[in-house]
């Protein structure tokens, strides 16, 4: 399984580290014709609008949509969450996606009360211990669809849930980086449990 990171613009060799760490090479991919050599994605976090038009510029994103919608294993986070889902609030004018999960998406949810904080997050379909998951301009998730489970919640500072992570069949996304910590945990049921 040769497993890409979408390599434009964002943390994407902090991703390559995590897939080194979980004794995967993965390769970067900027074009078509790199995308058509991976069979996996990764979306890193970065700047959701700044992809879009990136990818546009190196044509590459109608070829990625095509090929997460016809089942590609893909995992994003936090600006590749959103990158993921097929509905964003707070979005730039005309904001598109790649879209393939039913989710609704708010950008920068976390972003007014606090840029960037640490949380320890439980999955416990993901890891049996708590995650520990940075959150920085952070969306969360404001609606699921039937078919997406929801992964893990955490309480913001108004007090209620809020989803930050889901699966989609071959689809994951977290609101949070856990490629800039070193629990690969995120990364290994990735490729272990999504992958397969
Ligand atoms: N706020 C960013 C966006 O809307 C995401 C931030 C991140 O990836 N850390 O794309």
């Amino acid at each position: 399984m040769r497993v890409g990171v979408l390599a434009l613009q964002g943390d994407f060799r902090e991703h390559l580290n995590a897939l080194t760490q979980c004794g995967v090479q993965g390769v970067e991919v900027r074009t078509p014709a790199e995308l058509e050599k991976v069979d996996a994605l990764i979306i890193p976090g970065g700047e959701s609008t700044t992809i879009v038009s990136l990818a546009k510029t190196f044509e590459v994103f109608e070829p990625i949509k095509r090929r997460i919608a016809s089942g590609m294993p893909t995992y994003g986070s936090c600006a590749g969450m959103i990158m993921l889902a097929d509905h964003i609030v707070a979005a730039k004018d005309g904001q598109e996606t790649f879209g393939g999960i039913d989710i609704t998406v708010r950008r920068n949810a976390f972003g007014r009360q606090v840029d960037s904080f640490e949380a320890e997050v439980l999955a416990p379909e993901i890891s049996a211990s708590p995650i520990c998951a940075i959150f920085i301009r952070a969306p969360w998730v404001e609606k699921v669809g039937q078919d997406v489970q929801v992964l893990a919640s955490i309480e913001g500072s108004d007090g209620q849930s809020h989803v930050v992570a889901v699966r989609q069949g071959h689809l994951l996304a977290t609101a949070f980086h856990p490629e800039i910590t070193d629990d690969y945990s995120v990364h290994r049921y990735f490729l272990e449990k999504v992958c397969r």
